[in-house]
């Protein structure tokens, strides 16, 4: 595999990032061809070759220049960039998109009745998690001074166990920390899917498919959300049926064969058309509506 002609991009071996980001690519029209346990996908239909490996490998992977791109969580890529910075070095990975899959939150949680008024609480309390630097950091932009218990794992049972007084984890759904007695007080930080590049210039074969990747990764995500609309209307229902079309640029306007007064509008919606828009636009004169998928999108 040349390092020269082929990019090279992490991935999550096994974990809540792999079936998202194999989707991402598979949109972007990437074959990936992969043995069982394999640790490198082969691209064969592109010059870019998927490395499988745990989500906090991936900022050094990309900011040592083993991988060119890395698809990782925000909080991996925070923790693991104050890390450095702790330390006096510099992350040197640089953000290209945030994506629209791997949504979490880092947040507080306290055992179920214990009061909390604000982080002032915080204050002298021992508090469990495996985000000791984004925790550090949030606790010294806000003044408070806090024991941080870190551990590697488990951190939702450590209340129980008297190793701490509350904790500090990922959440999305809430049903873990309901599941143990928490209840979630306050947001550290938000996190999503990033891809992330290295620092060093690609040689140029490389850097158009990272373009051309790029291209394509942004259309994927347009095109979640939006719709093809197409309806009929009264010539002078236009300026209200354009109101209603949400996330519309300009529409074609095509006259109606023999019945000048009435016109065909062909949309895209940039975001998602509910039920109450269509019946808003037939209100406004609309008839004939038909929402479609849109597939692909070229800008
Ligand atoms: P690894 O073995 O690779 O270290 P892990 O146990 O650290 O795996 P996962 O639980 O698979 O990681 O989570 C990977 C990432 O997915 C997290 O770092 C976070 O960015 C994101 N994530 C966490 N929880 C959720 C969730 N409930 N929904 C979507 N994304 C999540
Ligand atoms: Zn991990």
């Amino acid at each position: 595999m040349d390092k020269e002609t082929r990019l090279r991009l992490a991935v999550q071996k096994s974990g809540r990032l792999t079936d998202p980001s194999l989707d991402l690519l598979n949109r972007c029209g990437l074959k990936l061809s992969r043995g069982k346990d394999q640790l490198l996908g082969f691209g064969e239909n592109m010059p870019l070759d998927v490395l499988f490996v745990r989500d906090d490998d991936i900022p050094d992977l990309v900011q040592e220049d083993v991988c060119d791109l890395g698809l990782v969580g925000l909080n991996v890529l925070e923790e693991r960039r104050l890390e450095m910075e702790a330390r006096g070095a510099k992350a040197s990975f640089q953000t290209l998109r945030t994506l629209d899959f791997g949504r979490c939150r880092l947040s507080l949680a306290v055992p179920e009745g214990t009061t909390f008024e604000g982080p002032a609480s915080l204050s002298g309390k021992r508090i469990a998690t495996t985000y000791p630097y984004t925790l550090a950091h949030y606790l010294r932009e806000r003044n408070i001074k806090a024991e941080i218990v870190t551990l590697s794992g488990a951190v939702e049972i450590a209340p129980r166990l008297g190793r701490a007084d509350l904790i500090c984890d990922l959440v999305s759904t809430g049903s873990t920390l309901q599941a143990n007695h928490l209840v979630e007080v306050e947001t550290v930080l938000q996190s999503h899917a990033v891809l992330i590049r290295t620092p060093v210039p690609l040689p140029a074969i490389k850097n158009e498919w990272a373009e051309r990747l790029l291209m394509r990764i942004d259309g994927v995500e347009q095109v979640k959300e939006s719709k093809y609309i197409m309806l009929h209307a009264p010539r002078a229902a236009l300026p209200a049926i354009r109101k209603l079309l949400p996330g519309s640029e300009s529409p074609t306007i095509i006259p109606l064969e023999g019945s000048p007064e009435r016109v065909v509008v062909h949309a895209v919606c940039r975001e998602n058309v509910f039920w109450e828009t269509l019946e808003s636009l037939k209100k406004a004169g609309a008839s004939a509506v038909l929402v479609l998928p849109v597939e692909k999108m070229l800008a």
